[in-house]
């Protein structure tokens, strides 16, 4: 698992506010291609909003987010070269439940991508059977566990190509006996080199694939750290209260 010397993303004195309430403050992170970060945090802390603002499903009011040298502002031509880079699995998993998986698989590609529909149906079915599930490819998702709809949600998110994957506590809605078939789906991911952002409370994931762990509370980045001094010699006390609340 290589970490490059290239920037994927470099967020710069960022700041952001709902109205009046200041979400992320003075947020500065450099992220190397290659790299498998793990965000944690106590609900409310801004995990979400922070990783949403990479892909400006959340606007910032100052500083900047600069991603594969593109600058996220009200350009819209950026957020669409950025968006074409960045792909993004949410708890809910947001697939269409009219569509079926396929055509989840296929729609982006073929009307946002252009793709040619047989080569966007080929494409999926390699994302299918990477994620292990193409013998689902017929099925809506309401006919599918939730483990299975979040590696379609995956699945769907490959087929646009991405260069940057962000996670948004991909496991917490599922069952105990579906996350782990989902961890080793973004494990295999980690081991071919995909740069990853994830939000995620999972930390046997963080220890076992990420190169580096943060924690934000109160809308900042309080200590970040490679995985073993992080939960061996955290720094903060507020770190220090959060991990023995979750370990
Ligand atoms: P986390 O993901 O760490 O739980 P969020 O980023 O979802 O935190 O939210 C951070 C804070 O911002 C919370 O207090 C939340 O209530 C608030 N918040 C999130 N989204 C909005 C919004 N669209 N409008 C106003 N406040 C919001
Ligand atoms: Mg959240």
């Amino acid at each position: 698992m290589e970490i490059s010397d290239e920037v994927a993303i470099e967020i710069s004195d960022m700041n952001k506010w709902f109205g009046t309430f200041h979400v992320l403050r003075d947020i500065n992170l450099t992220v190397n291609r290659g790299e498998r970060i793990v965000i944690c945090g106590p609900s409310g802390s801004g995990k979400s909003t922070l990783i949403r603002c990479i892909n400006r499903l959340e606007e910032h009011q100052a500083g900047s987010i600069v991603v594969d040298g593109t600058e996220l502002n009200s350009d819209l031509k950026n957020v669409d070269k950025v968006r074409s880079e960045v792909g993004m699995v949410f708890q809910h998993f947001n697939l269409f439940p009219h569509l079926t998986v396929l055509e989840n698989c296929t729609l982006a590609p073929i009307w946002v991508r252009k793709v040619p529909r047989k080569e966007a149906v080929e494409r999926a079915m390699h994302f299918l059977e990477k994620v292990k599930i193409p013998d689902q490819a017929m099925k809506y998702p309401g006919q599918l566990s939730g483990g299975q709809q979040q590696r379609v949600a995956i699945a769907r998110s490959l087929c646009m190509m991405p260069r940057i994957m962000l996670f948004d506590e991909p496991t917490s809605a599922l069952d105990p006996e579906m996350i782990k078939e989902v961890l080793d789906t973004m494990i295999e991911l980690a081991e071919e080199g995909m740069t990853m952002l994830c939000v995620t409370h999972e930390m046997g994931f963080a220890q076992a694939v990420a190169n580096r762990v943060i924690f934000m509370a109160d809308g900042q980045i309080v200590e970040q750290n490679e995985p073993h001094e992080f939960f061996n010699n955290p720094k903060s006390e507020r770190t220090q209260q959060f991990l023995s609340q979750i370990i």
